[in-house]
């Protein structure tokens, strides 16, 4: 499973790095969100899901 963040949609309501933490990193700037890393490992992949369906701009875009 892959992870992208389009960072023209997201607004930075940290929302997804507080659901998965160890997955989305907040730019110190602006506030917006990275993947960690493109490719999620096993156990991190529910969590990932579950910010892409909770992120308010739905900037999350996931590849199974
Ligand atoms: S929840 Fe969505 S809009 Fe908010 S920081 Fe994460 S990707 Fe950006």
């Amino acid at each position: 499973m892959k992870v992208s963040v389009d960072g023209q949609r997201c607004q930075g309501h940290t929302l997804c790095a507080m659901i998965a933490p160890d997955s989305f990193v907040l730019n110190d700037i602006d506030g917006t969100s990275s993947p960690v890393s493109e490719v999620v490992p096993a156990d991190q992949q529910d969590a990932v899901r579950e910010a892409a369906h909770s992120c308010p701009e739905q900037a999350i875009l996931i590849e199974e």
